[in-house]
């Protein structure tokens, strides 16, 4: 079964998203069968069109927080999903900050639209079909924001926005691919908001690589700071220092993930240059 990642969007942080340098439509993915829409950020639907994602026959929507570079299309892939609301199908899953509470940013409105709602917190498990996920914690300021495992040919670990901590680390060890946010070039306390704590920046992205091992990492959510520099001397760095093949994606590229699980023997990354 073939499976595939697409970034629709590389972007991530305020400054990038309000001028859209980098996009910030989130993560489109086919794995064992299931098709999954992952942090539909600004821009997700129009880029999901460009691009020709099958919205229609999504099976799910998955939102690792509730802040605007990850959920703020959610709606209206809501609507994709439902053909226009008329059908109620497909699933929406997300951290508690994304489904509930005042702040949420998916109405009960849109929610009733789906076939099922479901509120995760880390460390558990649910399937799209044939594909198994489980979640994993994050150290961010959205304090309910998660991370996902893919159970699929290739176990693929997206850690979502978070702080570098050996523990979140170790939740991913064993995956073959992961996807890590490297929002910072370098992280500056003397310029901290609230906002921009708890991001990764290339330091910590090192720790990751390093602790997990993986067979590739895959960086992206990129801020103006790392998109200025060249997200692709970022990964060169991250590759060079840790021995573990990294890649900065593009927007819009694709990955075709195959080959036995645990193995990215036969991973195609399209475009990629020689
Ligand atoms: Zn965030």
């Amino acid at each position: 079964m073939a499976s595939k990642i697409q970034f629709l969007g590389t972007g991530g942080g305020r400054i990038n998203m309000i001028q859209q340098l980098r996009a910030t439509a989130g993560i489109y993915a086919e794995l064992m069968g299931a098709k999954i829409y992952i942090d539909p950020g600004p821009g997700a639907l129009i880029k999901s069109r460009a691009q020709k994602i099958p919205l229609p026959k999504l099976d799910a929507i998955l939102l690792s927080h509730c802040h605007i570079d990850h959920t703020n299309d959610a709606a209206a892939l809501i609507e994709a999903m439902t053909h226009g609301t008329r059908k109620k199908r497909g699933i929406l899953a997300g951290s508690v900050s994304a489904l509930e509470g005042p702040d949420k940013p998916v109405s009960s409105y849109h929610q009733g639209f789906v076939s099922k709602s479901l509120t995760l917190r880390p460390d558990e498990e649910f399937s799209i079909g044939k594909l198994k996920i489980t979640t994993t914690p994050t150290e961010h300021t959205d304090k309910t924001g998660i991370g996902f495992i893919f159970h699929a040919e290739n176990t693929i670990s997206y850690l979502s926005d978070t702080n570098y901590t050996k523990k979140i680390a170790k939740n991913h060890i064993g995956s073959g691919i992961i996807i890590l946010n490297c929002l910072y070039l370098k992280w500056d306390d003397s310029k901290a908001d609230t906002y921009s704590q708890k991001h990764m920046d290339v330091e910590d992205t090192k720790k990751f690589v390093k602790d997990i091992n993986p067979e590739l990492a895959i960086i992206q959510h990129f801020g103006m700071g790392i998109i200025k520099h060249g997200p692709w001397k970022v990964a060169q760095e991250i590759q060079e220092e840790t021995g573990v093949k990294t890649i900065a994606a593009r927007d819009n590229q694709v990955f075709d993930i195959g080959g036995k699980k645990g193995k990215t023997g036969n991973l195609k990354v399209w475009g990629e240059k020689k």
